[in-house]
């Protein structure tokens, strides 16, 4: 198999077309609007693919990574592409030691600012914000790096606004398409759900044409990781632990900080 060929699409459902989620629940279980993120979250998924394999693709894995991984409709993804479902691997981009020309974020969410839609790190019930190196970072940001430790690059994203100005300045070489523009946690003023299909389609084939624009995004091994959380237990209970094997400083009540030697032994 070409490594060249194969893509890799990570779809989380907050950015994707026409949703906003449930005040204090967000994308939860149950919640309102997650049925219909996922419907959309699968077509947006499923434009990226065929663009994809319309530009002569040999691989596409489509990775449903919102909560327990088990959202998307897949019978109406491309029936060339393979699935990636489930939690409890503890891996982020199952399988991405494989080799992989790009990866491409479809429905990210912005990592926790002011007025963007549904943004949070990981979990919005647990965590405030995470800092890698003093700087705020999102999933796509410890995802990308994740990818780029496998020498895999960020290609493309689609999002909000907010969270594609996030990408932007983390990934300035992919194709971005922004779906809605933010208003505030649940609320947003959306493109047509179509429409943002059609742009991810002709994103994605741009991406694929600029391949040997993309860079990796990484971090430098023994960097600092900084996790504040929304209550105090899980700071105090936190069981990272540095190099040297000492427990994580705790500069406040709610707030971890210490150094990672891997970017990811944030999941271990
Ligand atoms: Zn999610």
């Amino acid at each position: 198999m070409n490594k060249n060929k194969r893509f890799y699409i990570a779809v989380d459902l907050e950015g994707v077309a026409c949703t906003i989620g449930t005040p204090g629940q967000g994308l939860a279980q149950g919640s309102a609007g997650l049925e219909y993120a996922a419907l959309q979250g699968t077509k947006e998924a499923n434009a990226a693919a065929k663009a994809h394999f319309d530009n002569g693709a040999e691989e596409v894995w489509v990775w449903d990574c919102h909560g327990t991984g088990y959202n998307l409709k897949y019978d109406l993804l491309d029936k060339r592409c393979k699935i990636v479902m489930g939690a409890g691997s503890g891996k982020r981009f199952p399988g991405i030691e494989e080799g992989f020309a790009g990866v491409l974020f479809i429905g990210y969410h912005a990592y926790d600012t002011i007025d963007a839609v549904l943004c949070h790190v990981y979990s919005s019930a647990t965590f405030q914000h995470q800092k890698i190196n003093g700087e705020f970072v999102g999933e796509a940001q410890i995802d990308g790096a994740v990818a780029g430790k496998y020498g895999v690059p960020v290609i493309f994203a689609s999002s909000d606004d907010i969270c594609i100005s996030q990408m932007n300045a983390s990934f300035p070489w992919a194709e971005t398409v922004i779906t809605k523009r933010s208003l505030a946690w649940n609320s947003c003023v959306s493109d047509h759900p179509e429409t943002v299909c059609a742009n991810i389609y002709t994103g994605v084939k741009k991406a694929a044409y600029n391949l040997d624009k993309m860079l990796t995004f990484t971090y430098e091994q023994n960097f600092e990781y900084e996790i504040r959380y929304k209550r105090i237990e899980p700071a105090q209970g936190c069981h990272y632990r540095n190099p040297d094997g000492t427990l994580f400083a705790r500069p406040d009540a709610y707030t971890r900080v210490g150094v990672l030697k891997d970017i990811e032994d944030i999941f271990k």
